[in-house]
């Protein structure tokens, strides 16, 4: 579903900094349905090769190839119409505080040009989906961290995306909302068919849901494998982050 080929992304050089291979050279694929974990410490390049699965960050180099579109020729009004197909979340939920849940959910669908009644029908539906039915008309103020996350989920799903790349989605969570949270983000995957990036910093998280993870370190990848994989082999850098240290 999704294929990244030898991507790189360079931020060139200020008067007050050296240039910064934030992504260098990064190959993956994840298969369709899978929910596949980017870890590694502060800095390592996860948010930059994020963006540049959805285009909001160019690569200097390299393919990226969703559903079987190269999105890295894309521009324009073709480019817009494949991010459409790559719904996202952060940490700080990037909701619009001055619109209720359902003004939220509903923007995207704006932004296209769906109709007032199909937009209103499609955002209640999927926030009755992520459990705020009875929040439709809360501003984001009037709600928990776990419930904003639930309306940048609902509002990221809004245009039927087939990719959904989660981006420290729940570090600003408690430990009670970050559970429900990523069991949400599991079902929907299963549920509509997703095919699921999540980027995290916590190693619990990437054992709790996903099938498969990636190491980075200074914008490589430095060690990957399916989870169960990586366990077995307890002297690898993956699972001597997974793995609670030996006593
Ligand atoms: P992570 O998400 O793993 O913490 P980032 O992808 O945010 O890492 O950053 C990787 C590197 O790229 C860091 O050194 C960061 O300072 C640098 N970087 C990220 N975005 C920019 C930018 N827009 N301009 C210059 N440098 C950037
Ligand atoms: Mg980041």
């Amino acid at each position: 579903m999704i294929t990244v080929s030898h991507v790189s992304k360079t931020f060139p050089a200020t008067r007050r900094n050296e240039a910064v291979h934030a992504v260098d050279d990064v190959s993956l694929h994840v298969e369709r349905g899978q929910v596949m974990g980017i870890v590694g410490p502060s800095g390592s390049g996860k948010s930059t090769l994020a963006r540049c699965l959805n285009l909001l960050e160019r690569p200097d180099q390299g393919s990226v190839v969703i559903d079987n579109q190269e999105l890295t020729t894309l521009e324009g009004a073709q480019l817009n119409r494949a991010r459409r197909r790559i719904g996202m979340i952060f940490q700080q939920f990037n909701l619009l505080d001055s619109r209720t849940a359902l003004g939220n959910v509903e923007l995207p669908l704006e932004l296209a040009g769906t109709g007032r009644a199909e937009r209103r029908a499609r955002a209640t539906a999927l926030l009755e989906r992520v459990g705020l039915g009875d929040k439709l008309h809360h501003h984001p103020a009037q709600l928990s961290g776990g419930q904003r996350q639930r309306v940048a989920i609902a509002r990221a799903l809004a245009p039927s995306p087939s990719v959904l790349l989660c981006d420290e989605a729940t570090s600003a969570l408690d430990s009670v909302s970050t559970d429900s949270v990523l069991a949400l983000i599991r079902e929907l995957t299963e549920e509509l068919g997703l095919t699921t990036v999540l980027i995290t910093h916590e190693m619990d998280v990437v054992k709790k849901v996903c099938d498969a993870v990636i190491l980075l370190e200074g914008g490589r990848v430095v060690d990957r494998g399916l989870i169960s994989e990586v366990l077995s082999r307890p002297d690898s850098p993956l699972a001597t982050r997974l793995l609670p240290p030996l006593s």
